[in-house]
């Protein structure tokens, strides 16, 4: 029996939605792989892949069916129960990170909520009420709630929303020396995104991350890694923390995780979980099945020598197309990041124009994003056809070259 709906349209948007965002002009209705349909039967490729969320692209057949099979098993019980999916998804995350604990839950925001509540329980049960500071970075992103937009280094998320969290500071990025001067014995933690992704794509350098964990350890703080963004295969190793060879205490996870799924995730050792007793923490929703049984397909596909190799090539050939087209049209001072994450950061003549080039890509039938108003940013699929970025990145210059001739 098949239900039939009203036509909708973009104008409805403007009707029923609160206007806290500004969607593109035109409703996709249908995706497989890197390729997206409108309404109108528009084919687009997609290079924006959901903001850094869908790591396997549209409709990938082993999501499909993880999804399908969960979906005529079992849906929700809550907390109250725990269920396989769950279980199995948290052994695997184990098995391929630092850590022995995960608690899960349904956004980078809520994982991040629970890193920070978990850092000040633990400060507080250790060390007594007055070590409660967390120092984050300018310009980082952590999602919103009040406590994430609190730590994010962005006012424009955190301003007119009243008294914000207390107790948080923010130092330059990628500065040590402003770390080092920053820490205290007050600090129960640093938090920091390996690479800062709504900040403008901007990777950490080792030697600040060395440095960030050491002063963790020498004041007594945790060093808390948000990888809601460069985690899930995105930089090329599993969680970009892998790549530096630097450990956080906590870790956060989402976006790429569920593929397209909502689901988040926080991981952390035995010592720091056993803060969070019974009845510290929770949300009905967090590890329910649909959404683990997807995670658990994502992990098990990407986590493959074949797919993260993959992605280190993927990123070559971006970089190289975009850094000539970059030349050739005077658009990019620089194209950064890691793995399919990657930035083109715009020329004077540009800055500021991040959005009416995502316009007139869109135009060309790309999706890509911005980060920020001078930065142009890519992150497609992780196992996008090379053909894809070909053709994706040709509709990129097509887009570029009727701007800069305009
Ligand atoms: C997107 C993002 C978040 C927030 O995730 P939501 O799922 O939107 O709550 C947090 N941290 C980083 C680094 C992100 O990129």
């Amino acid at each position: 029996m098949s239900v039939q709906h009203d036509p909708v349209q973009r104008a409805d948007f403007d009707q029923v939605m609160v206007p806290n965002y500004a969607p593109a002009a035109f409703i996709p209705v249908r995706g497989e792989g890197s390729r997206v349909w409108d309404q109108s039967g528009r084919e687009l490729i997609d290079f924006s892949g959901g903001i850094a969320v869908n790591v396997l692209g549209h409709a990938h057949p082993a999501l499909v069916k993880a999804l399908t099979d969960q979906a005529n098993t079992l849906w929700h019980v809550s907390n109250v129960f725990t269920n396989e999916p769950a279980l199995r998804l948290a052994k695997k995350l184990i098995d391929a990170t630092f850590a022995e604990r995960v608690f899960f839950c349904n956004s980078g925001a809520e994982a991040n909520e629970a890193a920070f509540k978990l850092a000040r329980r633990v400060a507080f049960d250790k060390f007594g009420e007055d070590k409660y500071e967390i120092i984050a970075a300018v310009n980082s992103f952590h999602g919103r709630t009040l406590f994430t937009v609190s730590v994010g280094g962005q006012p424009k998320y955190s301003d007119g929303f009243g008294p914000k969290i207390k107790g948080i500071s923010h130092i330059p990025y990628n500065d040590l020396d402003a770390l080092k001067a920053a820490v205290s014995g007050k600090t129960c933690a640093v938090v920091l995104e390996p690479i800062q992704g709504e900040g403008g794509v901007v990777p950490a350098d080792l030697a600040y991350l060395q440095g960030a964990r050491e002063l963790c350890d020498k004041h007594n703080a945790l060093l808390v890694f948000d990888e809601v963004q460069s985690g899930m295969g995105r930089s090329g190793s599993l969680f970009a923390y892998q790549h530096y060879g630097v450990t956080p205490d906590i870790l956060s996870s989402a976006k790429g995780l569920g593929g397209g799924f909502p689901i988040g995730a926080m991981l952390t050792t035995n010592e720091l979980a056993k803060h969070l007793a019974v009845g510290t923490h929770g949300t009905t929703y967090g590890g329910n099945p649909l959404a683990c049984a997807v995670a658990e397909a994502v992990l098990d596909t990407i986590n493959t020598p074949e797919v993260l190799a993959g992605v280190h090539s993927k990123h070559q050939h971006f970089k190289t197309r975009l850094e000539q087209i970059g030349q050739q049209y005077g658009v990019f001072t620089e194209v950064r990041g890691m793995g399919l994450l990657i930035g083109c950061a715009l020329s004077d003549a540009w800055k500021g124009k991040a959005k009416t080039i995502l316009e007139a890509a869109a135009a060309e039938n790309l999706m890509v994003l911005q980060a920020g108003p001078d930065v142009v940013r890519f992150a497609p699929s992780l196992v996008v056809e090379d053909a894809d970025i070909d053709e994706g990145l040709a509709r990129f210059e097509r887009a570029v070259a009727t701007l800069t001739q305009a």
